[in-house]
């Protein structure tokens, strides 16, 4: 049998991502009027993250019938997103759902009771390590298990001096702090002015999406931002003298040294976000994985 969602659970899950998809590539808008003056028009669809009946996509057996009809097994999408989710369970796994989900949630959270031109003045379009620092992307992210269950798909590890010679690397040439090559991108018909940059140290994530690479866009200036000891939640922002301007429909790029990293983390496995300041507000990047030796 299937273990449906009640209206009730409907309503609040789509309340909570502000009624748009919560894919991150499309955030289509889900309701509006029916000609009907007293009915409104619906496209969205509260799916199921792991499905409602044997034999459905990302079924998980070990759930019982209570949690497959809850609202933490829910994701609210439009109908396309919906059949495109439930048509390709490969490709989009309980983890990306579950990432897709707190990450409109979070979108929702700062849209709220601002003014629509300010939205998504800056989005983190593209990630990248730079070459002159002695880190190296991360492969068996899949080990990393956070707090919802999931792992993040974006990650890097720094490299252990043992493998330094066979890779020509030296702390001559080479940073033991990681250095991070960053697009971003503005997608209003303004200029976004940055004015601080940093991180959050965190337990939230999501999947990347933007710019598959940042080297097509030339680097407006590189900084180094002295970390302290990583607190989660607690973000650490450097506030840039000559603030950064980002054009209308146009992207920025960035290097930032996350100088003294490894002695600020109490751990060795660390999951932070980017941050920008801008147009009042903080706009972070999806979560990576830091692993240190
Ligand atoms: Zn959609």
């Amino acid at each position: 049998m299937r273990h449906e969602f009640t209206q009730r659970t409907k309503h609040i899950l789509a309340s909570r991502v502000g009624w748009r998809c919560s894919n991150p590539e499309c955030r289509a808008a889900t309701t509006g009027p029916n000609s009907d003056r007293t009915r409104t028009s619906n496209i969205g669809h509260a799916s199921h993250i792991t499905a409602a009946a044997l034999g459905g996509p990302r079924f998980d057996s070990k759930l019982y019938k209570f949690q497959r009809r809850d609202i933490a097994n829910a994701i609210w999408l439009c109908a396309n997103c919906a059949k495109k989710v439930d048509d390709d369970p490969q490709r989009y796994g309980a983890a990306t759902l579950w990432f897709w989900r707190q990450d409109a949630e979070d979108l929702a959270d700062s849209e709220k009771g601002r003014p629509i031109d300010l939205i998504q003045s800056v989005r983190f379009a593209s990630i990248q390590l730079s070459p002159s620092c002695m880190w190296r992307s991360a492969h068996r992210l899949l080990k990393v298990r956070t707090a919802h269950g999931g792992s993040p798909d974006l990650g890097f590890h720094q490299v252990p001096a043992h493998a330094w010679e066979a890779l020509k690397l030296s702390t001559e040439s080479h940073s033991l702090d990681p250095i991070l090559d960053i697009a971003i991108s503005n997608d209003t018909d303004r200029t976004t002015v940055i004015s601080a940059l940093g991180l959050v140290p965190l337990h939230v994530w999501t999947v990347l999406k933007g710019l598959p690479g940042a080297y097509k866009i030339p680097v407006v200036d590189k900084y180094a931002i002295d970390v302290t000891r990583l607190v989660p939640g607690v973000p650490q922002m450097l506030n840039l003298p000559d603030p950064i301007a980002v054009p209308s429909h146009g992207t920025g790029r960035y290097v930032l040294c996350l100088r003294g990293f490894r002695q600020a983390a109490d751990g060795n496995e660390t999951l932070i976000r980017l941050a920008v300041y801008a147009n009042n507000a903080n706009w972070f990047s999806r979560a990576i994985y830091f692993g240190l030796y």
